[in-house]
């Protein structure tokens, strides 16, 4: 089962990742680092600073990914970290904060101003949210504001947790 993990950067899906990594015998792919790795892009933005990704690209060598990984370990889930991430799952869990948060993340993190405000804007409209309604199947939103990134691995956790419980009683 391939579940999203999705949000504006500073919500904390690598955070949460990394935690439901030790937490539990989940595999995660951290999309932004396999586009790069493996060049899955079709040009280099260099204004921005970042790559305009392949998404016939990503799919297919996403589901050779998917597939091994699958294959190959005891646990049937596998989550694809990345703010692009509800445009590959069918199944997509939306990490939020209310923007002044997500403001004081970015801005320790070291983000430039106008890279702080264009995401602390696109979080108020509810852009990413309102993007996973429109291409995927399921959608599980999840308030990271005033919560340790523990507490949020825990949200998340349950989240899946049910998912795999609906997906045993289908079997029965
Ligand atoms: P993203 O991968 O979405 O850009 P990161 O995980 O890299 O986000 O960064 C999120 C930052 O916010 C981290 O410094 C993390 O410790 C902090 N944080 C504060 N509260 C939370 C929370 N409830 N869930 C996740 N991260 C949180
Ligand atoms: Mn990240």
């Amino acid at each position: 089962m391939l579940i999203g993990l999705t949000g504006t950067p500073g919500t904390g899906k690598t955070s949460v990742s990394k935690l439901l990594e030790k937490r539990r015998q989940w595999k995660v792919i951290y999309l932004n680092d396999l586009i790069k790795e493996e060049h899955l892009y079709t040009e280099v933005d260099e204004k921005r600073d970042s790559v305009v990704a392949d998404m016939e690209l990503i799919r297919s060598r996403l589901l050779e990914l998917t597939d091994e990984m699958e294959r190959e370990s005891a646990s049937k889930v596998v989550i694809l970290e990345s703010h692009l991430a509800h445009y590959i799952a069918d199944i997509i869990i939306v990490l939020r904060a209310y923007p002044p948060e997500l403001i004081k993340r970015l801005e320790k993190r070291g983000y430039s101003e106008e890279k702080v405000n264009e995401n602390a804007e696109a979080e108020s409209i509810d852009l990413i949210l309102a993007e996973a309604f429109e291409w995927c199947e399921k959608v599980f939103e999840v308030n990271t504001t005033d919560r340790t990134a523990e507490e949020t691995a825990g949200d998340v956790e349950k989240i899946i947790d049910h998912l795999l419980s609906g997906k045993e009683d289908e079997l029965h």
